[in-house]
């Protein structure tokens, strides 16, 4: 029996070839690649314009790989929690988040992950694997069809701030915005694409040789080496000084600004120096900030910052001339919001 492969790993110009070398016309590769990604197929049945003989010929060679999508959850404020089953039976959770004026999917990357961020659920889960371009990008087309469904229109944003480490599972995530930006694809524009990194300087100066066109987010939470080590004990080996540097080489590759995800706790960086030093951290390349409420894991050491600092931390970085957006969470009721994806179903 001939071991069937895996079709959607295949690039078109590799499918051309494998039709040519099976006395086909090159051309039906690029039938079978807009069936399998722009159209979505999920059996060689449905690829009508192929001879039967071909249809059946293919279904021999290869299997067509789908993600499920197991298990839905509904906030009540419209946000969407999916649980998603991956061929081999692992799980990963992703997320629709709409908004009166857009709609973003919030995409998982790998399954687990490999940092250990103190205040984060999916650091909880070990990290199985790396997830596959076609697995991303099945993510975002079944959160689309639901925006389409719940929302009257299609998805409009998508951020990489799901389960996983996106950096650390380049070339894949790369291939994914591909495909969601091109045209054989979703066709979305990339700069409606964010991915978040916990950042390392390694993989950002390699994004920055790569120039990408879609927005890059850094998950700062500290600019205070020792506070940021005990919250992200993985700052020990890339230090905020190495990871500046990155965003230097970054911002004079991209002429792009960086946007840093930041959380306030109660007793850990919710003091004066804390917002001084973010206010430093500020001036390395044009920014803004994004300061995300803390969702709860159930852990004793975190509690959400009080108004008050957060305040403090808005107008200190309004008076220094920063761009600060202070976010609530959404689906907090489903374990939907940042940091909470865990598998708990
Ligand atoms: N690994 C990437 C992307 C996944 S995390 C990164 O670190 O950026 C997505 C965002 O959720 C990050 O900014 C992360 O710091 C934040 N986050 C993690 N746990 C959280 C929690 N419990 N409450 C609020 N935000 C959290």
């Amino acid at each position: 029996m001939i071991k069937k492969r895996d079709i959607r790993s295949y690039t078109k110009e590799e499918l051309r070839k494998f039709f040519e070398e099976n006395g086909e016309k090159a051309f039906r590769g690029n039938q079978v690649y807009e069936w399998l990604w722009k159209k979505g197929a999920h059996t060689f049945d449905e690829m009508t314009n192929l001879s039967k003989s071909t249809r059946a010929f293919m279904d021999e060679h290869f299997i067509i790989n789908h993600i499920k999508v197991d298990h839905m959850q509904r906030s009540n404020d419209g946000t969407i929690k999916n649980a998603v089953k991956l061929h081999d039976g692992l799980v990963v959770e992703s997320v629709m988040i709409p908004t009166p004026t857009r709609t973003t999917a919030c995409v998982s990357s790998q399954v687990g992950c490999s940092l250990n961020c103190e205040f984060c659920a999916t650091a909880r889960l070990k990290r199985m694997r790396n997830l596959n371009p076609d697995e991303i990008y099945d993510q975002v087309v079944a959160i689309d069809k639901q925006s389409r469904i719940y929302n009257n229109r299609p998805l409009s944003n998508i951020v990489f701030m799901g389960m996983g480490e996106p950096l650390m599972n380049y070339n894949n995530v790369l291939k994914s915005i591909e495909k969601i930006t091109g045209d054989e694809g979703l066709g979305m524009s990339p700069k409606r694409i964010t991915l978040s990194t916990s950042g390392i300087p390694k993989m950002i100066k390699k994004l920055a040789d790569d120039q990408p066109k879609f927005n890059l987010a850094l998950s700062l939470h500290s600019a205070i080496d020792e506070k940021r080590t005990q919250i992200m004990p993985f700052n020990e080996q890339f230090p905020l000084a190495d990871i500046a540097d990155s965003l230097k080489y970054w911002y004079n590759k991209t002429g792009t600004k960086v946007t840093y995800e930041y959380v306030v706790w109660k007793g850990i960086n919710d003091q004066k120096e804390d917002v001084d030093a973010l206010v430093n951290y500020c001036k390395i390349i044009p920014c803004k900030v994004n300061i995300i409420e803390y969702n709860s894991i159930d852990d004793p050491r975190f509690e959400q910052a009080s108004q008050q600092a957060l305040n403090m931390y808005e107008k200190t970085l309004e008076a220094n001339g920063i761009v600060v957006n202070v976010r609530r969470s959404r689906g907090k009721d489903i374990d939907a919001a940042c940091g909470q994806l865990a598998n708990k179903e």
